[in-house]
């Protein structure tokens, strides 16, 4: 096989803080430095959100335009995903960054229970999420917590809602919503291929320790990988992950094992469908 594997990096999430794992980039400065590390360790899409100076999450759009310039500067090329997800803020605040134009941002498309609450994604949001996304040509990444939410992609696809070939990932291991199951991920991938056809590109996330079973499922089936430690703070029972970047040489690591070459940058925008720019170019990350 030798369909490149696009790895993407979750930096710093909602939940985890320096208490968990000091390697947790929670201010932009950090944010950006260990972004760098896991871009040049493999990592070429950056999922992002921000905090406030307490650790708490933010969904300040200044924030968020600090991290886009930083990021444009020190790893040129990279795909930057903002998170339009559901702890940083309620209702419309959710994709008060949209207007920056980050290359893509998350959407979640539906509902269901996290570990202590209802992660809410009513249907009037949902669809104007989609609304701003389609306004600033934003690329959504749809999070499929549920089947239902791979249905819903459809659904709001044909309604002409989403821009091309939904990109789905297969979120699995949250507490009381869709835990790791083999049959059921054989059968998402078996759902996006008859929905969306055999090569539509998916990728998949695990929670926790589940973090390098679904790596290792996602890239031995010819998906793409998502490590980082907004998923996972540690690398093993005994040891917190010391970085990033160190996450995503795992990954990288796995990928050797199957046989799927890294995708660059370029590869993993062709493989979108997303603009190359125009101002980065090959090492001018270095
Ligand atoms: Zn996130």
């Amino acid at each position: 096989m030798s369909n490149p594997c696009i790895i993407c990096v979750a930096i710093t999430g909602s939940l985890p803080t320096k208490a968990n794992n000091p390697a947790v980039p929670i201010t932009v400065s950090e944010q950006v430095e260990s972004t760098h590390e896991a871009f040049e360790a493999g990592a070429t899409i950056v999922h992002a959100h921000v905090r406030n100076d307490d650790q708490t999450p933010s969904s300040d759009p200044e924030k968020f335009a600090r991290l886009k310039e930083g990021l444009q500067k020190h790893c040129p090329g990279m795909i930057i995903q903002f998170s339009t997800g559901g702890r940083s803020g309620a209702g419309q605040t959710r994709g008060g960054m949209l207007p920056l134009r980050p290359d893509m941002a998350s959407l979640s498309v539906g509902s269901n229970n996290f570990p202590t609450r209802v992660y809410e994604n009513p249907p009037d949001l949902v669809e104007w999420l989609a609304s701003e996304m389609l306004a600033y040509g934003v690329k959504p990444e749809i999070e499929a917590f549920d089947l239902s939410h791979i249905l819903k992609a459809k659904e709001m696809a044909d309604r002409g809602l989403l821009a091309g070939t939904p990109y789905v990932q297969f979120v699995m291991g949250v507490k009381n919503a869709m835990p790791v199951d083999r049959d059921v991920f054989d059968y998402y991938i078996h759902t996006v291929q008859r929905l969306f056809g055999k090569d539509a590109p998916w990728c998949a996330a695990g929670i926790g320790q589940n973090q390098l079973t679904l790596n290792e499922w996602a890239i031995a089936a010819g998906g793409h990988a998502r490590t980082g430690l907004e998923d996972n703070v540690r690398l093993d029972r005994d040891r917190l992950a010391p970085s990033n970047a160190a996450l995503v040489r795992r990954v990288v690591e796995i990928c050797e094992r199957n046989s799927r070459p890294v995708a660059t940058w370029q590869e993993a925008r062709r493989i979108l469908v997303l603009p190359q720019p125009v101002d980065a170019h090959e090492g001018a990350a270095a």
